[in-house]
């Protein structure tokens, strides 16, 4: 072997040696490196498409890159919320790299509310409406929860109604419906002092006072007018007059009655003020000829008396109307009042006399609205008439009628304008007479006669001068009442 040869093989082999030894060198320094970082969290909506695909990763070994394997472990399932883990390893000889990442597949999306209206119309009365009162149907659906109707939650505030509902992720829909309030109530007036007053001719008359209010507005006194005054150098009865009206246009009305007494005037009545006596003023057979003047004067003085009404004059139909609107009661008398003859008598049997009463149900309803719970019977309780037709009918009657829930007046006092009475002044003298001996005066009386009706404004005035109070009967009145007779 020549010397040259020699310096060449031992140079290769220098040569190889280093760069075997660079090798050696260049994997024991080598790096591995994913080409992306999948680390920490991402997010991906609910639904939408992931590709969970691995990063690439590579080797770095002296200063060039080598693509190496990289495992991934884990899954995800994107039609489910909540949190993924992936692992991932790249390896290359004896080194191992990881990585790990979170996805949470999330919902991000808010539900939504249908409402079947937006606004809703609440009767006030005396409260706000609660959530409950907000009958508006509604859905509530999720894109991921699907149906969540039964979680809305419903909150009134003022006059809006919110409709919240939060799906499982914690997203919110809320949607509003605005509550109109309607307001079909009359406001109330109160008064301060007597309803009716007395005040001695000459002394001045000093407004007592008075107050206001709406279900809806509160405190409205500020918008009461007043009107009318009493003349105090004259005797007599004055109406002082208190209206109001809401802005829902609903209005009320009351009045005070001042009452002067004591003048020169020697045909004037002394009054002895209020002393718990009661008149109610009945009239039966109407409504007829002189039914609306006699409501003139209850108007005047705004006095209520009750109304047992018929058929028998059915032009006059309205008048029951008129007369419940004044604010007086409205019982049943009979339809036809046919207690005298023998054909279709209403006291021949219990159905003749119920076909009779309920046909004047009838009538009543078609004028005010509703059935009344108060009558009285033909002829009175304790007629003696009805043994003609039918043995034990009134006692039958009674006890039916109560039973159902009616109540029956008779009278205690007669003004006797069926019978002696056949003016004016005798129908005055009866009553105020009769009147004066009770404390409770159910006075009988029959707007059918003319006389009569023209007796209603003294006996008003007398009876107000001496302290009587006139009411209009109801449910809760004395019981007057004649045992039967039949
Ligand atoms: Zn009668």
């Amino acid at each position: 072997m020549s010397r040259n040869k020699k310096i060449v093989i031992i140079t290769v082999s220098a040569l190889a040696s280093v760069l075997i030894l660079a090798a050696v060198l260049g994997l024991v320094f080598s790096r591995l490196e994913f080409s992306v970082d999948k680390s920490g969290t991402q997010t991906v909506e609910v639904f939408d498409s992931y590709s969970s695909s691995s990063p690439k990763a590579y080797v770095r070994v002296l200063g060039l890159k080598f693509p190496v394997s990289c495992e991934s472990k884990g899954e995800i399932d994107t039609n489910k919320t909540g949190e993924y883990t992936l692992d991932y390893t790249a390896s290359f000889l004896w080194k191992t790299l990881k990585q790990s990442g979170v996805v949470k597949v999330v919902d991000t999306k808010a539900p939504t509310i249908e409402l079947e209206d937006y606004n809703f119309n609440f009767e006030y009365t005396s409260a706000p409406p609660t959530a409950d009162d907000i009958s508006v149907k509604f859905t509530a659906s999720d894109n991921y929860d699907g149906d969540i109707t039964d979680s809305v939650v419903k909150t009134v505030v003022d006059n809006i109604c919110y409709f919240t509902v939060l799906d499982s992720s914690g997203n919110e829909a809320t949607a509003e419906v605005n509550i109109i309030y309607t307001d079909g109530m009359r406001p109330t007036i109160s008064l301060m002092g007597d309803t009716t007053m007395y005040l001695a001719a000459g002394n001045p008359y000093y407004e007592p006072g008075y107050s206001a209010k709406d279900n809806i507005e509160g405190d409205i006194t500020a918008a009461v007018k007043v009107s009318g005054a009493p003349d105090i150098t004259k005797s007599g009865i004055y109406l002082i007059e208190y209206t109001v009206t809401d802005t829902a246009g609903n209005s009320a009305r009351v009045t005070r009655r001042v009452v002067v007494y004591g003048t020169s005037d020697p045909s004037d009545f002394q009054t002895v003020a209020p002393n718990g006596k009661t008149v109610y003023l009945t009239f039966d057979d109407g409504p007829g000829i002189y039914t609306e003047k006699l409501l003139t004067y209850l108007r005047k003085y705004d006095i209520k008396a009750t109304f047992f009404v018929t058929n028998q004059f059915s032009k006059y139909q309205n008048l029951i109307k008129t007369a419940y609107n004044d604010g007086h009661t409205i019982g049943v008398h009979t339809y036809s009042h046919n207690i005298y003859r023998q054909s279709n008598n209403i006291y021949a049997s219990v159905d003749a006399f119920m076909a009779d009463f309920n046909a004047m149900q009838e009538v009543i309803k078609a004028q005010t609205g509703s059935y009344s719970k108060i009558f009285r019977f033909p002829g009175g309780t304790n007629n003696t008439i009805s043994r003609k037709y039918c043995g034990g009918i009134m006692t039958a009657l009674s006890e039916k009628l109560t039973a159902e829930g009616y109540y029956y007046f008779d009278w205690n006092c007669d003004c006797m304008d069926t019978s002696s009475a056949k003016t004016a002044d005798a129908v005055i003298k009866n009553t105020l007479d009769q009147i004066s001996k009770k404390t409770n005066s159910v006075v009988l009386m029959h707007d059918i006669k003319g006389y009569t009706v023209e007796a209603i404004p003294a006996i008003i005035e007398v009876g107000l001068r001496r302290g009587y109070t006139f009411k209009a009967l109801d449910e809760n009145s004395p019981v007057v009442r004649y045992k039967p007779q039949n």
